[in-house]
């Protein structure tokens, strides 16, 4: 029998040093199975960044899910049964809806969400930015751990902010934490048809994204009604976190 490839670290949520197996970040079933698609060091690409916006930078073309080794195969298998089926329905009703308008210059939309368990789909945000980010992240912030690792925990510090957006185009971001002037600490996560963001100790609401920090309170809405959300469309051409300019 073949054996999944494993290789020796901490694992992002239960911090224990196992075999990690490979987790595709976003999950396989939104859109990430059989991508061909270019990684470039970030080092390289913040330090050369002036020079590579006039000339294309050294892309390595890579085959497959986009992922990571970071999670041991229990915990793995805990996201996928908990929460990836609602990340990958909010995924194909995002995509479709940017397919259907993909020729006009729409730069909003409204539609329902009422199908999607929104604690869940809050729930699998969070381990993405768990699992992108190095396992001393959450040494700081050990509250994500606890949101992911509990199901029914409906309860995170305010000091943890999320917004979204919808994207379809421009550079995927790795949801790996950047300190800015602006907002603070950073974590932006882009691949489509979506952008997250995780804003930590900024009292402050970013304008430009939609908040979806209320996600967590999911079980006390009324689920007899339509649940409409408005989501921006952004092109992603800068490296920079919330970085929406037009190229040029
Ligand atoms: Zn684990």
């Amino acid at each position: 029998m073949k054996t999944k490839k494993t290789i020796k670290g901490t694992c992002r949520i239960c911090k224990q040093e196992k075999e990690l197996s490979f987790e595709h970040i976003p999950p396989k079933s939104a859109f990430n199975k059989n991508n061909r698609f270019y990684t470039i060091s970030s080092i390289d690409y913040y330090q050369n960044f002036e020079q590579y916006k006039n000339e294309k930078p050294n892309l390595k073309i890579e085959q497959g899910g986009l992922g990571e080794y970071c999670l041991c195969v229990n915990c793995n298998g805990f996201l996928g049964q908990m929460y990836v089926r609602e990340y990958k329905k909010f995924s194909h009703i995002a995509m479709s809806i940017l397919n259907k308008y993909e020729d006009n210059y729409v730069k909003s939309f409204e539609f329902d969400i009422s199908d999607i368990n929104l604690l869940k789909f809050l729930k699998q945000i969070t381990s993405i930015f768990v699992c992108s980010n190095q396992p001393a992240f959450t040494n700081s912030y050990p509250e994500l751990i606890d949101f992911i690792k509990k199901p029914e925990l409906e309860s995170l510090p305010d000091k943890y902010r999320f917004y979204m957006y919808l994207n379809n185009e421009g550079h995927i971001k790795n949801g790996k934490f950047h300190y800015t002037n602006i907002h603070g600490m950073v974590c932006e996560f882009v691949y489509p048809p979506f952008g997250f963001v995780l804003n930590i100790d900024n009292p402050n609401r970013i304008m430009e994204v939609t908040e979806i920090t209320n996600f967590k309170h999911y079980n006390k809405i009324d689920k007899t009604r339509k649940l409409p959300i408005i989501l921006n469309k952004y092109i992603t051409h800068y490296p920079f976190p919330l970085d929406f300019r037009q190229k040029g």
